[in-house]
């Protein structure tokens, strides 16, 4: 069956999920253009993982509709699947294999042959900067390494768009920017990147667009300057009566007056995509 929108990397319409007494998702619709990075951006529990697992075909929709590069993910699944690679948020390499071990059974179950394999290893484990670790078996790699193999793993059979849930999960700040660099550089090569994160930075850092998910809801989509800026450029934080408040300027001149005026303790920052966050839902994210 022949793509029918090819520009479109991703298509939600109305998509919902229900786990027996749990509406993980709730008619979520939004489209991510090809060669995006896009962010889905949610507190723990509000559907992101869902909504990756309908889309690589792990699991079913309770109803709406989900494609990838214009192929129905239920309806057209083989082709779908070939669209795209998936890592997901727990390590799951066989421990006791090498890192070539574990790249190889994954381009065995998409049929690329003996040939293509060491050819297409042999080259992302230079792209991610182990090349020196192919022989290791995979339990004497550091977190941020396997982390980095995973992503070799999913890149494998040369998928148009990378879904990536919680890339960072767990890493330190260090490893973590690292993965930054690899991701950004993934793109900047043509891959299409749909990542979840509860890490704010992570998500106003990387993204071209966010989309903000609260229990199983869209609640907003847009890049992140323009939706920081929809509230001002400045926060002031201010404490009265042991309340937290915040108010938003558009100079940090006008937070400094009118924290001025303010009696208790108080400090002026840039305002961040949690303050979108924050102001939409009346929660934080992470
Ligand atoms: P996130 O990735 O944002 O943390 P999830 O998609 O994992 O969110 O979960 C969304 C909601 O669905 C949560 O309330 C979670 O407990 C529930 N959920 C997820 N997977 C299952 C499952 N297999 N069975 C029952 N409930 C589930």
């Amino acid at each position: 069956m022949a793509s029918r929108e090819p520009k479109l990397a991703v298509e939600l319409r109305n998509l919902t999920k229900r786990y027996r007494k749990v509406q993980a998702l709730k008619r979520i619709s939004l489209q991510v253009q090809e060669g995006e990075l896009f962010a889905y951006l949610g507190p723990n529990g509000s559907g992101k993982t869902t909504t990756i697992r309908i889309l690589v075909g792990l699991t079913k929709a309770t109803s709406g509709d989900a494609f990838l590069n214009g192929y129905h993910v239920e309806r057209d699944s083989i082709h779908a699947k070939r669209q795209c690679g998936y890592v997901p948020q727990s390590l799951n390499l066989d421990h006791e294999l090498t890192v070539e071990q574990n790249l190889d059974i994954h381009g065995r179950l998409f049929n690329m042959s003996r040939r293509k394999r060491k050819n297409r290893i042999a080259y992302l484990l230079h792209y991610i900067g182990l090349a020196d670790r192919a022989r290791s078996p995979v339990k004497e790699l550091s977190g941020g390494m396997r982390r980095r193999v995973m992503i070799a793993r999913a890149l494998l059979h040369e998928p148009r768009i990378l879904f990536l849930d919680e890339p960072t999960v767990g890493l330190d700040p260090a490893i973590r920017r690292k993965i930054w660099a690899l991701i950004k550089r993934i793109q900047m090569d043509g891959t299409t990147i749909f990542l979840t994160t509860h890490y704010i930075e992570e998500a106003e850092f990387l993204a071209d667009r966010v989309a903000f998910l609260s229990q199983g809801e869209l609640i907003t989509i847009g890049q992140p300057q323009d939706l920081m800026d929809s509230l001002g450029k400045w926060a002031l934080d201010t404490v009265e009566n042991e309340q937290m408040k915040t108010f938003y300027f558009r100079s940090q001149e006008e937070a400094r007056q009118h924290a001025s005026v303010h009696p208790g303790p108080f400090s002026i920052r840039r305002v961040n995509l949690e303050d979108v966050f924050i102001s939409l839902t009346g929660r934080k994210v992470a």
